[in-house]
């Protein structure tokens, strides 16, 4: 008995060891081989992970990600700081600084290959983001490849990509967005006002492929199976697509909620890139209940990555489930 439980536990660790040493992403960041110690969680990219919706292959492609400061002073900015620490700590999170993560889809359904929002492109890369590309490649796509775009709403994070060098990166593709959304970031009356960055960001981006784009608005579908469903308040026509294949469903929520604790356990909480904000916790509320009651997957473009996982009811909020092996079974 004693030999065979041994031999066991050696078997056991022997296989643990060769799983540990499979994965050739986790290794030493560029920083920590020239002896500074790494600041952040060093997996080398580009980070992917790729799974099955039914007969839709989905690849989460993460852009990068950044530090950010404060937690506070960008969630929960309606509430005492306290409060804010308190659930960060709660939930065995740092309470003063925060990572932000930036996450794009890869939907292939077999006849076409659909991407959901584009990262940085060229604006993120000083910064160490703008990683979609590169993702895409660790996969076996190029932008060539790429037959649909589909954006979720207009803000840089999301459409910057679109372009690179002033020419379409994405040359083979047609594009998907919202008309409400479109209509209001290419308006020359955001001249001026605190959405002119955002304007300018759209003329260079979106509007040249304009003659390109299906607008779209609730209820329409981007190819069969994928549906767009309006989530506004984050900006004045943010988008959620539902996805479904073979009866599974997955919904892409795009920046309907952008802190897996302080945004989901909280979706009345104020925060400070939601345009309309009582409008964006509406649509918290709306799209997570939606989410928890019919217990689908979802993928939020700033969750910790591979930003894909579920929510149940807690409290007055929701808690989020990260994916594990749901999809590879
Ligand atoms: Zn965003």
């Amino acid at each position: 008995m004693a030999v065979s439980t041994g031999m066991k536990r050696r078997t056991f660790f022997a296989a643990g060891l060769g799983l540990l040493a499979a994965p050739v992403v986790l290794r030493a960041a560029p920083a920590a081989a020239s002896g500074e110690k790494a600041k952040m969680n060093t997996i080398v990219l580009p980070e992917v992970n790729q799974f099955n919706l039914g007969s839709f292959k989905i690849v989460a492609i993460r852009d990068g990600s950044n530090l950010a400061e404060k937690p506070f002073e960008t969630f929960g900015t309606n509430q005492d700081p306290e409060a804010v620490k308190k659930l960060l700590g709660d939930n065995f999170l740092p309470t003063e600084k925060f990572v932000n993560s930036y996450a794009p889809a890869l939907i292939d359904t077999g006849s076409e290959v659909i991407l959901i929002d584009t990262g940085f492109g060229a604006a993120g890369r000083e910064r160490g983001l703008g990683k979609l590309q590169d993702g895409l490649k660790a996969v076996g796509y190029s932008a060539d490849d790429i037959t649909i775009v589909a954006l979720t709403h207009m803000h840089g994070d999301h459409i910057g990509g679109l372009m690179e060098n002033g020419t379409p990166a994405f040359k083979n593709a047609r594009y998907v967005a919202g008309q409400v959304e479109y209509d209001f970031w290419s308006d020359k009356a955001r001249e001026g006002t605190p959405a002119e960055g955002g304007h300018k960001t759209v003329l260079a981006n979106v509007v040249p492929l304009a003659e390109k784009t299906t607008f779209i608005k609730e209820g329409d579908s981007i190819v069969s199976g994928i549906t767009a469903v309006m989530a506004q308040g984050h900006t004045p026509g943010h988008m959620v697509f539902h996805a479904e294949a073979d009866g599974k469903r997955m919904v892409f929520t795009g920046d309907t909620a952008n802190h897996y604790i302080l945004s989901l356990q909280k979706p009345e909480w104020e925060v400070r890139f939601d345009m309309d904000k009582a409008q964006a916790a509406a649509s918290r509320k709306k799209v997570f209940d939606m989410i928890a009651t019919d217990k689908v997957a979802f993928m939020g473009y700033h969750m910790p990555f591979p930003a894909v996982g579920f929510v149940e009811k807690y409290e007055t909020g929701y808690r989020f489930v990260p994916k594990t092996y749901q999809f590879d079974l």
